[in-house]
């Protein structure tokens, strides 16, 4: 049988762009549909715009720090709009490059939605419908808002990056890392934060301690954290949103942010009609070569709900090239992922959290919390925290977290130490480089033990 393309990819963000252009550059034929902007979440409404708002938001605590360091000097002020103009340009060049690499690959971009129709076919939004020999389906996911009254007067990430104007006042619900980077960042910006959390600490699945260390310093730092507090109403009175709380509370901000989660992207993909097994919220599920049950289709990235994370699309995507295009079937190893959650202060996490490897097996915890030299002039109060934790048989270090400036690039090299299997005796065998506050994670002495 013979196919228009030897593989169509549903989807133009971090997967299925690394996919296609790989596939292309080998010399397949290659068709790509894309229903909104090319470079997917993470260059249009993720990643990316989000960590120049992260940038952005710390230049008012540096202000202040500057002083301590002797600089005096007229207040700066902040413009939303000129923020806003800077970062939609930038993401519109890292589009424009997404496209140009394509277009060198020799992938055939759509413009426009695409849906199954049977294991080979896809529909594009347009009428017309191509035959692939495999068909990749890379569609992200998207923001989930649960059904509370009122809830579609709020916002989500999505909607964030588009606003014309900075909210004086917000209210910010969720406890995980969207959420709680944008507790950060609008704070950072000078806007009123209130955060509200179901459950009884942020950050659920970090190192416990690591939530606590974060939530008291993001309170420090101005924001409103309310605990075991959820939305019960929310109705517009003017221009003013006023929320109802569960602890019986009212809260009037300007805006209302969701961040309660995302869900893959397969409503009305054509799954049902191509046979493809979904799972919990409606994710592809598939096997370590990101498979799906149709042996033709195969699904990578958020759309899969494993590690929902950008370089994990990627690594997903040229994977399966290997797999199905380059006969070297290769499984993506989702373990030790070094990951950042960019709070203010930063997280930076790899392997277990002491909580996960004491259920696991008997540990020695090493733990540091100083103040870096950096907040000494400063005068700021403000504490890093870095732990190690050890395995007490096989002396490897499973997993480290650090709290604190630059922990978010700490991590990523701290993470290559975790995968080729250190030791603690590894870690105490290199020299310090001093002074820097990565120096503690190589001199930490004297662990709690915990069998
Ligand atoms: P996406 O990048 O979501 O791409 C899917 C694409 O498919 C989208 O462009 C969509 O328009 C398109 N599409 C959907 N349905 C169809 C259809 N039927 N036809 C055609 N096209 C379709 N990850 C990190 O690693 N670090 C971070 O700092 C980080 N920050 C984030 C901040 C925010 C606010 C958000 C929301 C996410 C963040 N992430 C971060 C997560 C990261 O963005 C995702 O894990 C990553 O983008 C997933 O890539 P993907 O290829 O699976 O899907
Ligand atoms: P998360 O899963 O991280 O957090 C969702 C939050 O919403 C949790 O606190 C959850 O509470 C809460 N929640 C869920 N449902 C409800 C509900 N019905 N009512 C009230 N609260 C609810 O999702 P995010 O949307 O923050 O981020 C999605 C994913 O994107 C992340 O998991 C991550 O993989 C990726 N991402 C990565 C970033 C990075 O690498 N720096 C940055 C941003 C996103 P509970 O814990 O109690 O379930």
């Amino acid at each position: 049988m013979t196919f228009d393309y030897d593989l169509f990819v549903i989807g133009g963000g971090s997967g299925g762009v690394r996919a296609g252009r790989l596939a292309a550059s080998d010399g397949f034929k290659v068709g790509l549909a894309e229903e909104y902007r090319m470079g997917g979440t993470c260059v249009i409404r993720g990643c990316v715009p989000k960590k120049l708002m992260v940038y952005a938001s710390q230049f008012s605590e540096a202000f202040e720090d500057a002083k301590g360091f002797g600089w005096r000097g007229s207040e700066c002020a902040f413009d939303w709009g000129r923020l806003n103009g800077a970062m939609h340009e930038e993401i519109t060049r890292l589009e424009g490059i997404y496209r140009k690499n394509l277009g060198a690959a020799g992938v055939e971009v759509f413009d426009t939605r695409a849906t199954l129709v049977d294991a080979h076919t896809v529909k594009l939004a347009t009428g017309e419908t191509f035959t692939a020999k495999h068909i990749l389906v890379a569609v992200g996911g998207r923001p989930f808002v649960p059904e509370v009254p009122g809830s579609d007067l709020a916002i989500t990430s999505n909607d964030i990056f588009l606003m014309d104007e900075q909210p004086k006042s917000i209210l910010i619900v969720g406890g995980g890392y969207i959420a709680c980077e944008f507790a950060g960042i609008l704070n950072g910006l000078g806007t009123q934060v209130t955060q509200f959390y179901r459950g009884a600490q942020i950050l659920r699945g970090f190192d416990d301690e690591v939530r606590g260390h974060v939530a008291y310093e993001m309170i420090r730092k101005g924001i409103t954290l309310s605990l075991g507090t959820d939305v019960k109403s929310i109705t517009r009175v003017g221009k003013i949103l006023q929320v109802k709380c569960t602890n019986g509370g009212l809260t009037e901000v300007d805006c209302v942010l969701y961040a309660t989660g995302r869900v893959p992207n397969t409503a009305s993909l054509g799954l049902e009609a191509a046979g493809v097994e979904t799972g919990r919220k409606g994710k592809i599920v598939v096997d370590d070569y990101s498979q799906s049950n149709i042996p033709s289709i195969y699904a990578v990235g958020d759309v899969t709900d494993r590690v929902n994370l950008t370089p994990v699309a990627i690594r997903e995507g040229a994977a399966f090239v290997d797999t199905v295009f380059r006969g070297k079937p290769t499984k993506v190893d989702h373990e030790n992922i070094p990951t950042a959650v960019f709070t203010q202060p930063e997280i930076g996490t790899c392997g277990l959290s002491e909580e996960d490897a004491c259920e696991a097996e008997p540990i020695e915890v090493y733990r540091s919390i100083f103040r870096p030299m950096m907040h000494i002039l400063a005068e700021k109060p403000e504490q890093m925290l870095m732990k190690i934790i050890v395995s007490q048989k096989t002396r490897r270090v499973l997993g480290v977290h650090i709290v604190g400036h630059a922990a978010a690039e700490m991590i990523q090299l701290v993470g290559i130490a975790i995968k080729m299997g250190a030791t603690k005796e590894d870690f105490d065998a290199t020299m310090a480089l001093h002074p820097s506050a990565a120096e503690e994670l190589v001199t930490m002495k004297d662990p709690t033990l915990r069998d």
